[in-house]
């Protein structure tokens, strides 16, 4: 587990955030792994996606070749506010929508054996 984090925060290109994120330790429980925040795969905006979004966190636009993650129910923030947030709320901070991978999987439950 402890390696998978450290591969993973490997493929962050952002500077400092894997820093960061090891920053945030202890976890607080509440939020996301690092794990489940990366499968939300940083982008550099490109100049028409930049006048499109406004980050809600920060309350600010976000602008062409800044670092974002577009979480599954297409909202995009800015890494740096997103991934902080995303450590102690599991949910995006638009539509409150749970990104937790289990919550979108749902497997339906075996009837009960006994
Ligand atoms: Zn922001
Ligand atoms: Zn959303």
């Amino acid at each position: 587990m402890e390696q998978d984090f450290a591969q993973l925060a490997a493929q962050y290109t952002a500077a400092g955030l894997s820093m960061y994120l090891s920053l945030q330790a202890p976890w607080l429980g509440d939020g996301l792994t690092p794990g489940e925040i990366c499968r939300f795969t940083p982008h550099l905006t490109s100049p028409s996606e930049a006048d499109r979004h406004t980050c809600s966190i920060c309350i600010s636009a976000i602008l062409a070749s800044e670092w974002a993650r577009t979480l599954d129910c297409g909202h995009t923030f800015h890494l740096q506010c997103l991934d902080p947030w995303l450590t102690r709320q599991d949910m995006c901070p638009n539509c409150k929508r749970s990104m937790r991978s289990s919550a979108l999987e749902q497997p339906l439950l075996p009837p009960a054996e006994s």
